[in-house]
């Protein structure tokens, strides 16, 4: 192992200054992402690259080692995705930040370290826009998102990161650079492995460079909020609003998650409701009074406390940074086991009501916020990590909230990826044969088994 600390030593004046950190402190930041595993590992190393021949020197050394390879991205992941193995070498594209946007052929082209928000912000300086908004888009890389497959609140409309993904460069286990895709819209030629790697969370390559599709700039969206007094009504609303129209955002808190960011935020939510849902249209204007009003009835006929219509952008987006704060105001509670369920929507109802009977029947705070527009739930559990018996009780609880999803024809995790925290759940989803694909395709790319173990496998 010291041999390999030494030889990465050796590349570092090839590298930017201070790009290989071997310093315990140093590298303490690097060891957890947002998942906080207690079982987090210690690196030997964290290697701050900065370009693509960085990373290719850096794989081919630890491949010659057989040493795990951890990439990190903005370290945001709520699965443990990349949570430091014991005796990894963290690969950190914090500094791989350039950008190029591309009008003529609506694209741009970016190095993963870039914050989503940050891509977000070059696109609109040409007028255009990348829609994928996970509620960390200020606080994640591009690259996590990629190797994610993130969703986000506008995906209801516009899809997820998959869809805007055309081309990359990908570093592969043995320190081969292969180039996918490219600025093209169209393009079916070989197998669709640009695809293969999105989703794939650092277990099949290292993502370098990667070419995103752009829209024109979104129309400012006008806003509706309505609060409900059963979880039956609202999720029934959002099933009847799905079956024939397609908001731009379709976005559920329950009555937990809507007083944890009145405490933070002091804005004057509803305490006393037991939903609320946040929708948006970005249609032209008349089109989107119509659609709104046309939600507006749904929301009436299932009982709606309150309907609140706003097509001031600013006034909305109010609404919507309380549903992005709710992960930060229920983390001022106690410690989180973050779920990410999702189910085919008419399931929705069911698999709301049975996380309130899981939550009743093991006695633990389970506070639900939804991509309800997309099926996409994610049920926080809250607890005291000093209570080992209420830790128990969050744990036994996290694993029926996937149970369940499963049984209702769900899935485990709609977008924060299987990371660590849920591989044991993954065979129960995917079945044998489908687990065994997945199994034969890692072992393709990664025979030696040193990109993130224990991520997914
Ligand atoms: C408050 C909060 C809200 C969130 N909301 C959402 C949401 O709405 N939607 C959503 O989808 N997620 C959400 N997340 C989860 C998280 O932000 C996403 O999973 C994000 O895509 C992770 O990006 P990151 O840069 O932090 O990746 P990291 O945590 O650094 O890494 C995530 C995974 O990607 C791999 N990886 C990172 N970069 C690369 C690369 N260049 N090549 C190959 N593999 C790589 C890592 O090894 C790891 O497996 C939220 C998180 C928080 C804390």
């Amino acid at each position: 192992m010291s041999g390999l600390v030494a030889e990465l030593e050796s590349l570092a004046p090839t590298m930017a200054p201070d790009a290989v950190l071997t310093d315990p402190d140093r590298m303490a930041g690097y060891r957890w992402d947002r998942a906080n595993d207690p079982t987090a590992g210690t690196p030997v190393a964290v290697v701050r690259v900065s370009s693509t021949e960085d990373v290719q020197a850096v794989v081919r050394l630890a491949a010659r080692h057989r040493v795990p390879i951890v990439t990190r991205g903005a370290g945001t992941s709520l699965s443990g995705g990349s949570t430091a193995a014991d005796g990894c070498v963290v690969i950190s594209t914090e500094r791989m930040r350039r950008i190029e946007v591309d009008p003529l052929t609506r694209t741009c082209r970016t190095e993963p370290g870039l914050f989503n928000a940050e891509v977000k912000a070059a696109a609109a300086a040409h007028g255009l826009w990348y829609p994928p908004d996970p509620s960390s888009f200020e606080i994640c890389s591009i690259g996590g998102n990629i190797a994610t497959n993130a969703g986000g609140l506008c995906c209801v409309k516009y899809g997820v990161t998959t869809d805007y993904v055309l081309g990359m460069t990908v570093v592969l286990a043995d320190g081969t650079v292969v180039e996918l895709g490219g600025p093209r819209i169209k393009d079916v030629a070989g197998l669709s492995l640009t695809k293969l790697f999105v989703g794939s969370e650092g277990t099949l390559g290292i993502v370098t460079e990667v070419v995103l599709r752009l829209l024109p700039a979104q129309r400012p969206p006008s806003t509706l909020v309505a609060t409900f007094g059963s979880l039956t009504d609202a999720t029934g609303a959002v099933c009847e609003m799905t079956r024939t129209m397609r908001p731009s955002m379709l976005e559920f808190m329950d009555q937990a998650s809507i007083n944890a960011v009145e405490d933070m935020t002091r804005m004057g939510l509803d305490r006393s409701a037991a939903a609320l849902l946040v929708i948006q249209s970005d249609e032209p204007a008349e089109f989107a009074l119509a659609e709104l009003e046309a939600i507006s009835e749904i929301c009436s006929r299932y009982r709606a406390s309150e309907v609140f219509h706003t097509d001031d952008p600013q006034e909305g987006e109010a609404f919507v940074a309380a549903r992005r704060a709710a992960i930060p105001a229920l983390e001022r509670r106690g410690s989180l086991l973050l779920e990410d369920v999702g189910v085919p929507i008419p399931q929705l109802s069911d698999l709301v009501d049975g996380i309130a009977a899981i939550s009743a029947n093991r006695g633990v705070d389970i506070a639900v916020v939804a991509h309800a527009g997309d099926g996409n739930t994610h049920p926080l559990i809250v607890f005291d990590p000093s209570d080992t018996e209420q830790v128990e009780r969050a744990q036994a609880a996290y694993g029926e909230v996937m149970e369940l999803a499963i049984g209702l024809g769900g899935t485990i995790t709609g977008e924060h990826g299987v990371g660590r925290l849920k591989k044991a759940w993954l065979p129960d989803q995917l079945g044998e044969e489908a687990m065994e694909l997945n199994r034969r395709i890692k072992q393709a790319l990664d025979p030696d088994g040193i990109l993130n173990p224990g991520v997914i496998f």
